[in-house]
């Protein structure tokens, strides 16, 4: 079954005849009084809703096992709940904010150490410890959609006895399947291209390993961070659209970086390959299309703020991944909790602006950047 096919058609066979899924409130099932068993018993251990989202979240990656959370941080959460003190998860320094602020701030309380690379693509044996037990890795990175090179990741990280776990929310099942690579865990926050309308915060885990299943099932009932019915019904449904949607986007956000490349009033546009052949080869053989965010930065001289004013389309707002286009400043509203030097390190400088492509019409989109960028000329 295609992608598209398996985003409406993994669930099938409603009571009633119904076309979707029932929607099962309660937070408690009766049991069987002989046995004492049931297929559910409490809903924060599992729930029939939860439960379909979940088959349709694995089906998407190819998975064997897929989890739902209150949020992608309660999934990345999830994701490293395996790890105990001693242990250490390699992050690069440009990963997701929250991720940055989890592992800065909360696991070293738990003897967990972060440790933060400039490059993950440069990563050899000599990076490795005793005590490396994960690598953490976002490709396309975010915001300057850098790309790292998933089968070598896997190939060093399982040399080394080390877990390969991904945050795919920028790509999303439509455009990257890491397990299928040979990844470990992936993780999405499905708050962005998963839901697509800016409407729902949830998280999601997919893996093949059992005894991570077991892991991640445990850190559902024993944290309590798990999505609620109404909002897995809400997302079954959203995710029907998602291949469509992205289509959209991916298409719009090409458009836009080929009417912004080689014009004198942009210093710079970056999307996934844009830094180097060698990094547009490689997201080519892991990924099938570019997705839809992009990142630049106008050029010396011309005004940011008239700029940003002049835009009548996107939302001036961090996320991404919804059907209205929106724009932000990474280095102060998605990155701020890095330090300057490991921002600079990075490449993410005070003028560098972020897109997230929505599905408006590509005229109109292109035309409203147009008449901003002739405003911040002024
Ligand atoms: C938004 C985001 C997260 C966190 O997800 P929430 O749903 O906001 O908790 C994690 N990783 C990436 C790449 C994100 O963009």
């Amino acid at each position: 079954m295609h992608i598209q096919t398996a985003a409406v058609h993994t669930l099938k066979d409603f009571e009633h005849g119904a076309v979707v899924p029932p929607v099962h409130l309660s937070s408690t099932f009766e049991l069987d009084r002989a046995s004492e068993e049931g297929a559910f018993a409490y809903q924060r251990g599992a729930n029939p809703t939860r439960a379909q989202l979940e088959t349709v979240l694995a089906a998407l990656d190819g998975a064997e096992h897929g989890f739902a959370f209150t949020s992608g941080m309660a999934a990345t959460a999830a994701a490293l709940s395996t790890l105990v003190v001693g242990d250490e998860v390699l992050l690069p320094a440009s990963v997701y904010g929250g991720t940055y602020r989890f592992v800065d701030l909360v696991l070293p309380g738990r003897g967990i150490t972060g440790r933060f690379v400039d490059d993950l693509g440069a990563l050899t044996a000599a990076d490795f410890t005793p005590a490396t037990r994960a690598i953490f890795v976002e490709t396309p990175a975010n915001p300057t959609l850098r790309i790292t090179d998933l089968r070598r990741i896997v190939e060093l990280a399982h040399r080394h006895g080390a877990l390969v776990i991904v945050d795919n929310t920028f790509m999303s099942p439509v455009l990257q399947r890491p397990l299928e690579l040979g990844a470990d865990v992936v993780v999405q926050s499905a708050t962005k291209y998963l839901a697509g309308h800016s409407d729902l915060l949830a998280g999601a885990l997919t893996t093949n390993d059992a005894a991570l299943a077991e892991a991640f099932a445990l850190a559902q009932k024993a944290q309590g961070g798990v999505l609620a019915p109404q909002d897995s019904f809400r997302l079954i449904q959203s995710i029907k659209t998602l291949p469509l949607r992205i289509e959209r986007q991916q298409a719009n956000a090409e458009a836009i970086v080929a009417h912004l490349r080689g014009r004198a009033d942009i210093a710079r546009v970056w999307y996934p390959g844009s830094h180097s052949e060698e990094e547009a080869r490689i997201h080519a053989s892991q990924a099938s299309g570019t997705g839809a965010v992009l990142s630049f930065e106008l050029a010396a001289g011309l005004d940011r703020i008239a700029f940003l004013e002049a835009l009548r389309y996107p939302a001036y707002a961090v996320s991404l991944g919804g059907v209205e286009t929106l724009i932000c400043r990474p280095a102060t509203m998605t990155h701020e909790a890095m330090t300057d030097q490991a921002r600079q390190a990075a490449g993410i400088s005070e003028e560098l602006l972020r897109l997230s492509v929505g599905i408006e019409d590509i005229g109109d989109l292109l035309g409203d950047l147009d008449q901003a960028l002739a405003a911040a000329a002024r």
